[in-house]
């Protein structure tokens, strides 16, 4: 067992709770807020805490309207808020719960108490937000998989986003398993995905392994032309490695073909099958190439 970590934000308009809980919270990283607005101000920069400690009661914006305004905002809807309250006020906790906190804890503080519920709501955040990346994560290069380049359009697609789309496949990358077997495939495609992450993280899209040794890089409001710029630059990345690859007919090394669609909101669930169709065609004329 690892020893317990985490990123806590503790509320409280008085500076006496602030203190109490930062001590007996002291294995963890804690941050304090002394107001509603300053805890909001603080919850958007990073690193974003996992875990926030609210007091109920405070002038200005109360703890009720500030998890309100978090839970409302998806940015800050999974971190999880545990209300500081008065002993004995059924009704304070009936409204907390409605507004979407997971736990409370009462003053007077108890230190056992207070680091049992923190400790069981961070476990619980913790492990949430690993499945969560697990879901979204090709297991193989470690970059976004197809889950989570579908999460990414639908989202979007939503927001009215056009979407320039570049779809890759590696060339003859069957005969480059059948000679050089199938182990330094694997590490040809890991090679592959890490040359492309470089350039995507140069801009804002999403590199995605989408198929056995297919990859795709979705880029919103990217016009043709830019799309086709970045997607010579993966184009160019791939091959740079140098990775020998004799049976090859198109050059001595690993290379990749590129389709290139960019597509209205309405128009997203065609946006594939248009890539598709151009990388074909980048395949037919003789791949190592970008067509759009
Ligand atoms: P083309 O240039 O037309 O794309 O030809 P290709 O040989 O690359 O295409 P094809 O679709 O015939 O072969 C793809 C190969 O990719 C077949 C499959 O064994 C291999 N492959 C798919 N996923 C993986 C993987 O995770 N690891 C390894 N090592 N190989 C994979
Ligand atoms: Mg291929
Ligand atoms: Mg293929």
């Amino acid at each position: 067992m690892s020893e317990a970590s985490g990123r806590i934000l503790i509320v409280d308009d008085e500076k006496v709770n602030r203190q109490i809980l930062v001590s007996v919270l002291e294995q963890y990283e804690t941050v304090v807020a002394a107001t509603g607005e300053q805890a909001l101000n603080r919850i958007n920069q990073e690193p974003v805490p996992e875990l926030v400690l609210l007091d109920v009661i405070m002038p200005g914006m109360d703890g009720i309207s500030v998890c309100q305004q978090l839970k409302a905002n998806p940015d800050t809807a999974n971190i999880p808020v545990i209300f500081i309250t008065v002993k004995d006020d059924a009704e304070e906790e009936e409204r907390g719960f409605a507004a979407g906190a997971v736990d409370y804890i009462c003053k007077p503080f108890s230190p056992a108490i207070v680091r049992a519920r923190v400790s069981t709501h961070l476990r619980l955040k913790q492990q949430t937000d690993l499945l969560e990346h697990l879901y979204q994560t090709d297991p193989l290069t470690g970059i976004p998989n197809r889950r989570a380049f579908e999460m990414f359009l639908a989202r979007h697609q939503e927001a009215g986003s056009e979407m320039a789309l570049v779809l890759m496949d590696v060339d003859y990358f069957k005969s480059f398993n059948d000679n050089y077997g199938h182990a330094a495939g694997d590490l040809c495609l890991k090679k592959v995905a890490t040359a492309m992450h470089r350039v995507a993280e140069d801009n804002s899209g999403l590199l995605a392994r989408i198929g056995g040794e297919e990859f795709a890089f979705a880029i919103p409001e990217y016009d043709l032309s830019q799309a086709r710029l970045i997607a010579e630059q993966l184009r160019l990345a791939v091959s740079g490695l140098e990775i020998e690859h004799h049976f090859s007919t198109t050059e001595p090394v690993v290379t990749v073909s590129a389709g290139l669609a960019v597509v209205t909101p309405e128009h997203y669930p065609n946006l594939l099958e248009q890539a598709d169709k151009a990388l074909y065609r980048a395949k037919e004329a003789g791949r190592n190439r970008v067509i759009s």
